[in-house]
């Protein structure tokens, strides 16, 4: 609730489900704490990270935040060797289990378009998409380095957004009553982070913002005020982006929900 110009504004209230579809291999040194970090961590060996969506439900709308990986196949050809999605776990066979159908889904909002974040859109029949214009117009003509992530033509594969009618967002917008975006660019260019309100508060679906937890942490020794990740497209955009996000949440760390943060796993129904 909020009040603009005297007038109470009450918003709607969702709950959020995060789904699991699959884990993504990655190496704690290189993926999630920057190398100037190392020494305030356990960065040794590799770690299996959830890719998780957000199922949101509410005032009759169905909406999801992300879709999840691809298949084991193209995960572990293309992209982080050793991912692996189990039997089961594609987003619209997790949505199944809860009694939703893909043509059920009314909104798809992207946090960004990286191949563990879009993978089957085209199920998701009657839903209208949201993604930044900038993360857009990137993904559809990536730098090299960047193939793999957007799964450009060139590498021999079709990106999973290609023919998709968009809604293209530019800066911070109201999806629907108690649902917002705002801009959180680093990790790409035009990354954003979905605000849902519940009935215990604003929770922010941040995507790749963080991909963990400790990403959040200061190391006071060293002037940090974040613990920022190793794998990043601007780091100084992240870093703001990563300050922006703890101070809009008033460094409730609980409110953020990151694709792949381990402890969601034991998270079943938030709000
Ligand atoms: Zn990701």
């Amino acid at each position: 609730m909020y009040t603009d110009a005297g007038k109470e504004i009450f918003l709607n209230k969702y709950t959020i489900k995060p789904l699991n579809t699959g884990f993504v291999s990655t190496n704690k040194a290189n993926y999630i704490y920057h190398h100037s970090t190392h020494r305030y961590y356990d960065v040794s060996g590799d770690v299996d990270l959830p890719v998780f969506t957000f199922y949101v439900e509410g005032n009759g709308r169905k909406i999801l935040i992300d879709t999840g990986m691809a298949p084991t196949e193209i995960a572990n050809k293309y992209h982080h060797k050793g991912s692996y999605q189990p039997e089961g776990m594609t987003i619209y066979e997790q949505l199944e289990k809860i009694g939703v159908k893909p043509e059920d889904i009314d909104t798809v909002i992207l946090t960004h378009l990286h191949w563990d974040h879009c993978y089957h859109l085209k199920r998701f029949k009657n839903a209208r998409f949201y993604v930044q214009k900038k993360e857009y117009e990137f993904a559809k003509n990536p730098i090299p380095l960047y193939y793999k992530s957007y799964e450009y033509p060139a590498i021999g594969i079709k990106p999973q957004f290609e023919g998709v009618d968009f809604e293209l967002i530019e800066g911070e917008s109201e999806i629907e009553s108690g649902i917002y975006v705002y801009p959180s660019p680093g990790h790409s260019v035009g990354h954003q982070t979905v605000v849902v309100n519940t009935g215990e508060g604003e929770y922010h679906c941040c995507g790749d913002l963080v991909f963990v937890y400790d990403n959040f942490k200061e190391i006071p020794e060293i002037h940090y005020t974040i613990t920022p990740p190793a794998r990043f497209q601007d780091i100084v955009k992240s870093w703001k982006s990563i300050e922006d996000c703890k101070n809009r949440v008033k460094g409730k760390i609980e409110m953020v929900l990151p694709t792949h943060e381990l402890s969601l796993v034991n998270r079943k129904v938030i709000g």
